[in-house]
């Protein structure tokens, strides 16, 4: 029997280990800290719970929240209805369900950080703090701050976002996103048991900068950080050259999830991708231990949803920075959502992850005449031309 080694037992690792050992191969996970709090919203949409059951069918705590309030400057806000809703688990949980799941499945779990991976032979030599172990392949799902140099993608500076916030105890049953003024990313608000997920992520700004931003929103919504706990971390956001030459597969080894720089560079989801990739992983070594898994997987990821992502990534900065009919492209967004049937299907769609970025486009044009006319007839009706049109502006201070 071969032995696999997983670096990492976050979601990505822990299922790549379910789904090895539960088909005979010998599999043992190191995480230096088990199940922990991640920093993360911990939101999984329905292309994940529908696509892995067992995400949804458990007794472990969760929220299902239907409604999403979407708001940018100069726009207001309008809430969204989701036909399926997002599932918010808290991340402690949510590794502790899958690390049980490997062990149940057979997996060894181990509570130790691996400082160094060396070719050993055919196979590798890992060192820990308390000894070494030889394994004939590795899977590497280290996360986006993966300290092993020679192995999964290499993250630049513009191939991340940093992302930060607090928890803080409340309740609340509704989902907040706040686009920003010359922001690639976005503010969120995710209710999970017993407290909210409140943070920002961003491209090319300081964190110290983000903060201020985050903390001025909490101000205006009146969300006090005083009891909360502060968080931060780095996710991943490649650029589209980076996804062209991203290293996910060696000799030896394939990199999942954050660690392969699988998470969409617009939404920031990455919790379906450390799942999905995991799997397409572990398809690909049970066909073959060799470095013909490693090929294999690589061309499973592409077909699956990396060309997918790769296609988001060259629509990230229109999202964020671009403009349309004398607007923001957010404002639109928000605006063509409060008073388009059809736009605001589409936007759902992208919120349950079931709209693939290569067909937004063809999608939003086709829709386009239709929307337009749907808005105009809303418009006239209700009278809401001013704020549509941006003259009534109800800005508050923090978004200008
Ligand atoms: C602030 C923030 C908010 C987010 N919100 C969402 C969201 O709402 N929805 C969503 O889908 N995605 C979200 N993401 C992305 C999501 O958190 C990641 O995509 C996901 O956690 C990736 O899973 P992973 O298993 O690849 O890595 P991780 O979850 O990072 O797990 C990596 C594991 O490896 C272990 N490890 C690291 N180095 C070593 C080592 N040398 N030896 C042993 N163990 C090691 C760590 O302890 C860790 O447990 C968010 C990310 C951030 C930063």
């Amino acid at each position: 029997m071969k032995r696999v080694a997983i670096l990492g037992g976050g979601p990505a690792g822990a299922f790549a280990a379910e789904q090895l050992s539960a088909a005979g191969l010998d599999t043992v996970v190191f995480d230096e800290k088990l199940a922990w709090e991640k920093p993360c919203g911990g939101g999984l949409t329905f292309k994940a719970y529908n696509q892995y059951p067992f995400l949804i069918e458990n007794s472990t705590p969760k929220k299902m929240i239907g409604e999403t309030v979407l708001a940018a400057p100069k726009a207001g806000d309008v809430t969204l209805r989701l036909r399926n809703p997002i599932l918010i688990y808290s991340r402690f949980d949510l590794n502790r369900l899958m690390l049980e799941r490997a062990e149940r499945a057979g997996a060894r779990i181990e509570q130790a950080r691996v400082t160094e991976m060396n070719r050993c032979g055919a196979g590798w030599e890992l060192k820990t703090k308390s000894g070494s172990l030889h394994a004939d392949y590795c899977i590497v799902a280290t996360g986006a701050r993966n300290p092993l140099r020679d192995v999964g993608t290499v993250l630049t500076q513009s191939d991340a976002m940093a992302a930060l916030g607090y928890y803080v105890p409340e309740e609340r049953e509704q989902i907040d996103i706040q686009f920003l003024p010359n922001l690639e990313g976005y503010i969120w608000v995710f209710p999970r048991c017993g407290h909210l997920s409140v943070g920002i992520c961003g491209k090319g700004e300081p964190a110290q900068s983000l903060r201020k931003r985050l903390e001025a929103y909490m101000i205006e919504k009146g969300i006090s950080w005083k009891n909360g706990a502060f968080y931060s971390h780095l996710l991943p956001s490649l650029e589209t050259a980076s996804w062209k030459r991203n290293r996910v597969a060696g000799e030896g080894w394939m990199a999942v999830g954050d660690a392969a720089g699988l998470v969409d560079p617009i939404t920031g989801e990455g919790l379906y991708y450390a799942i999905r990739s995991a799997d397409l992983a572990a398809k690909a070594l049970l066909v073959e231990i060799s470095d013909l898994a490693g090929q294999a997987y690589r061309r499973m990821l592409r077909r699956d949803f990396a060309a997918d992502l790769e296609f988001g990534s060259r629509l990230a900065k229109r999202v964020f920075f671009g403009r349309f009919l004398f607007g923001s492209v957010p404002a639109r967004m928000v605006q063509f959502t409060r008073h388009s049937s059809i736009f605001r299907s589409t936007i759902e769609g992208l919120f349950d992850g079931t709209q693939p970025y290569r067909h937004l486009k063809a999608r939003l044009l086709d829709g386009l005449k239709p929307t337009l006319l749907e808005i105009a007839v809303d418009v006239a009706t209700y009278g809401r031309g001013l704020r549509l049109l941006g003259l009534r502006d109800r800005t508050p201070e923090w978004s200008k």
